[in-house]
């Protein structure tokens, strides 16, 4: 605990050479007029005596908010001028750092906002100060890249930051901190930015979990020649059900629209795609059966109307169990067994299975997966959604490392200015 003595010090001015002459209550704003005054120092430039000399012209400082209203202070500087060398300099404030319009304060503030998902033009208003101002704090932050050590675990991914345009990212899965994001995915521009981190660091590299398009494998086996690649579970289980669906989507199309074929097929897809053990076993109000049944029991008449749809059905199902309970076994030797009669939709999709069988081996055995990295993904979509001119994709880097790195370590980020 502090005692506070001076108005300045409660308004939140530490420095003790500055003295408040007048405050004055605007409608809008507060402005408060202000000197700074002090012993003159030695000189800079030749170590003599110095005396004061005149005052500098105000210079206007916007200022945090006092008593809910936004502030600026009009700041007299006191001059200097030397006897020996005859040179004139201002005196100077932690209030302001040299060069700088807007108080410490301000930026202190403005650095953690910038922390929030929210835009620039609100930070600004917020702070009663112009948008390019925290634009401009924006772009000085820094980020240190280190190439000397990769996690021993990466997730891998792409979002989409403009229409059409994917960005690559890579994540640490177990601190969830951004390693690196990269404004295109195309192979060259991964490999040469992994192709920075020293030979010993990539082959620390033990597991990156990516998703299934199998694209980015060659290239992984490349730069991290120790690490094991594990397909993301939830891919997997994707594939499946896309697989499902159009099966149901193919039958359905064999029935008229009035049919109730078709219409059970259309209108129960979520119980047909849903994992069987957690189906509800509540009844409901089954208007197509015209009868209030549960969703198992939904699923029994539909199977008798389309019996066709229970082969893929329990395939799927039982996929599914093999996938949870963790049976690579079990889980490929049913595809083995199945994969002759099945529709073109099923063959596309466990011969894609098999080919990628190490892979899939070890998402079923291994507990990574890109859950974490999606999870990123949708904050980065919010930062997006409030970002309106993130044109330049450094800046955009910057407020999502500021918003996912920095919150939860805040020194890895240094102001240039600091
Ligand atoms: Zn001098």
């Amino acid at each position: 605990m502090e005692h506070i003595n001076h108005t300045t010090q409660l308004i939140g001015i530490k420095d003790k050479h500055i003295t408040l002459t007048k405050v004055m209550q605007h409608k809008t704003h507060i402005e408060v007029i202000a000197t700074l005054d002090y012993a003159p120092p030695k000189c800079h430039h030749c170590k003599g005596r110095q005396m004061k000399y005149d005052f500098q012209k105000p210079s206007k400082i916007p200022f945090i908010e006092i008593g809910g209203f936004p502030s600026l202070i009009r700041l007299k500087k006191r001059r200097f001028q030397c006897k020996s060398c005859r040179k004139v300099t201002v005196s100077e404030t932690s209030l302001v750092k040299k060069n700088c319009q807007v108080s410490e304060l301000v930026r202190q503030k403005m650095t953690l906002l910038l922390l929030n998902r929210e835009s620039l033009t609100h930070i600004a208003s917020k702070l009663a100060i112009s948008p390019y101002t925290v634009y401009r704090q924006l772009q000085q932050c820094q980020f240190q890249e280190d190439y000397a050590s990769l996690p021993e675990i990466i997730s891998w991914d792409e979002f989409s930051y403009q229409k059409g345009k994917l960005a690559f990212i890579a994540q640490d899965f177990n601190t969830k901190k951004i390693i690196t994001i990269l404004d295109n995915r195309r192979q060259t521009t991964i490999r040469n930015h992994f192709f920075k981190y020293a030979k010993e660091a990539r082959n620390m590299v033990k597991v990156v979990t990516v998703d299934m398009s199998g694209a980015y494998i060659p290239l992984i086996k490349k730069l991290f020649p120790n690490a094991k690649i594990v397909l993301d579970r939830f891919h997997i289980v994707q594939h499946l059900s896309r697989a499902l669906n159009q099966t149901r989507i193919q039958l359905m199309k064999q029935y008229d629209t009035k049919e109730l074929e078709y219409r059970a097929l259309k209108y129960f897809s979520k119980f047909i795609l849903k994992d069987s053990r957690k189906l509800s076993l509540k009844p409901f109000c089954a208007k197509t059966f015209r009868e209030t049944i549960t969703p198992r029991e939904c699923l029994r008449r539909i199977f008798k109307l389309v019996p066709e749809l229970k082969g893929y059905y329990d395939l799927y199902q039982l996929l599914l169990f093999h996938l949870q309970e963790k049976n690579t076994e079990h889980f490929f030797g049913l595809i083995q067994d199945e994969l002759s009669h099945l529709n073109k939709m099923f063959k596309t999709v466990l011969n894609t299975f098999i080919r990628y069988k190490t892979y899939i081996a070890n998402a079923i055995e291994l507990p990574y997966s890109n859950a974490k990295l999606e999870a990123t993904n949708k904050l980065i979509k919010d930062i997006k959604r409030n970002a309106f001119g993130y044109r330049n994709f450094d800046n955009f880097k910057k407020r999502i490392y500021l918003a996912l790195n920095i919150t939860k370590e805040k020194t890895t980020f240094v102001s240039s200015r600091a």
